[in-house]
């Protein structure tokens, strides 16, 4: 069985945190795109960790990890991440890198950069991880796919003498910077191959044979809804897909398989990077909402840079639900909001004088003003609270108001950003604990 945890939002909704929670009772855990440019942050016995490119399962001795086929891998960050986890206690995890995953090379990470400063204050707000070009490259059929280090070399050298030829045109007549050498290209590649040979694997027949066996296979998503290039807030989006559907392409298991999209929504808003964002706020109200936010305050966990912050928005994470065929939502960090009189809600956007329902177009999105609603605050900490029904009343109007806007069932509750902070509340969630 399938099931697969993705965002409903801009990202950093707490995937991790549910992810690391649901693999407790899962076989394998599997990222199926994006690269170490979002973090996701996990709190448990072993301490506080931001993880980028390691899968959330890492943290379990029986989980196996993968790197699926649609991951931007970058070799140095997997090495790093190995070692950082390893360093502090946890111990080595059972983890294996898809043969066809491609690799995410250092001139992918300098182009992002070169071009962010070409287009300077009209940059996509890259985290300048090489995501980007990395992709582009994929999909110019480009790039490296892990068992090419593994192939005739003569063959790998003259595809790195074409890739050189195409980037040292831009290196040299767009950026005027250094140019790539193709002898240090391959040898990057070669010590890639020793670095990465322990780890390479066939995943996608590993997958469906754990499948056949009746295993519980998750896939992790990174971002949400939102940033995904074709249903998101283009161009103002991540390069590979952030949606459920993508996770099987993405991991190597047939559609069939997926049997729930479990999708995390936020109780709250929050951004890193450019884009439309309707119900942002601003001022004091955001920083005070930022500095109490998350575990730490909303600050991203890759970058360090302010998140920007918003009340719920019923419109975008309707849509993002939606978009990624949610069968059930888990909604988080909702202990923050304890602090607030009255919690808004945006309810509609604002185009052209009409009260719109329905997430519109970039050029739409623009022009939107939030229509805010306000619900009573529930004016106390929750956190510590494992069932339902001791949930202030205040605070359960709030998530039936979420639920009824969403049109799909919030079945858990996350009250606090450790592992075991997780209210129940319908019994189709049981099965995860299970
Ligand atoms: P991800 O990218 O979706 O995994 O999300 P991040 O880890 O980037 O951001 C979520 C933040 O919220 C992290 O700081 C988590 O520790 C924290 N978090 C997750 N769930 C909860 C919750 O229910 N309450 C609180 N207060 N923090 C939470």
């Amino acid at each position: 069985m399938v099931t697969a945890i993705v965002g409903a939002n801009w990202g950093d909704e707490g995937k991790g945190k549910i992810t690391d929670m649901i693999a407790e009772k899962s076989d394998i855990v599997v990222r199926f795109q994006g690269g170490s440019n979002a973090g996701h942050t996990i709190i448990n016995d072993y301490g506080r960790f931001a993880l980028h490119l390691l899968p959330s399962g890492v943290f379990y001795n029986h989980i196996t990890s993968v790197i699926g086929n649609g991951v931007a891998f970058n070799v140095p960050k997997f090495v790093e991440e190995l070692k950082a986890i390893t360093d502090q206690n946890v111990p080595m995890p059972h983890i294996i890198v898809s043969d066809r995953a491609q690799l995410l090379m250092p001139y992918h990470i300098d182009l992002d950069s070169y071009e962010e400063e070409r287009l300077a204050g009209k940059s996509f707000g890259s985290t300048k991880s090489g995501i980007a070009p990395f992709y582009s490259d994929k999909y110019a059929k480009i790039g490296f796919q892990v068992c090419e280090l593994f192939g005739d070399e003569n063959d790998l050298m003259d595809k790195v003498k074409n890739v050189c030829t195409l980037k040292n045109v831009l290196l040299e007549h767009l950026y005027h910077k250094p140019t790539l050498n193709p002898d240090e290209v391959f040898a990057t590649l070669m010590e890639y191959k020793e670095a990465i040979a322990p780890y390479v694997a066939d995943t996608s027949t590993f997958l469906n044979n754990a499948l056949k066996e009746g295993k519980k296979v998750l896939l992790e998503g990174q971002l949400g809804s939102l940033k995904d290039p074709d249903h998101g807030i283009y161009p103002m989006v991540t390069s590979s897909s952030t949606l459920a559907a993508f996770g099987c392409i993405g991991a190597g298991v047939p559609a069939s398989e997926l049997k729930d999209v479990v999708t995390v929504v936020k109780a709250y808003s929050s951004a890193v990077g450019g884009g439309e964002f309707v119900s942002e706020i601003f001022g004091d109200e955001a920083d005070e909402l930022r500095k109490r936010g998350g575990d730490k305050g909303e600050f991203g966990a890759t970058t360090g840079r302010p998140r920007r912050v918003g009340w719920f928005d019923a419109v975008a994470s309707r849509y993002g639900v939606r978009a990624q065929g949610t069968t059930q939502v888990v909604l988080t960090v909702l202990d923050v909001l304890g602090y607030l009189d009255q919690v808004p809600m945006c309810v509609g956007y604002e185009i052209d004088g009409k009260v719109v329902k329905d997430f519109p177009t970039t050029p739409m999105l623009k022009k939107a003003k939030p229509v805010f609603k306000l619900m009573p605050g529930w004016k106390c900490d929750i956190r510590g609270i494992k069932e339902y029904d001791q949930l202030p009343i205040e605070c359960r109007n709030y998530i039936d108001a979420i639920e009824e806007e969403l049109g799909v069932p919030v079945t858990m509750v996350s009250n606090g950003p450790k592992r075991h902070d997780i209210i129940i509340r319908k019994p189709e969630a049981e099965k995860f604990f299970k």
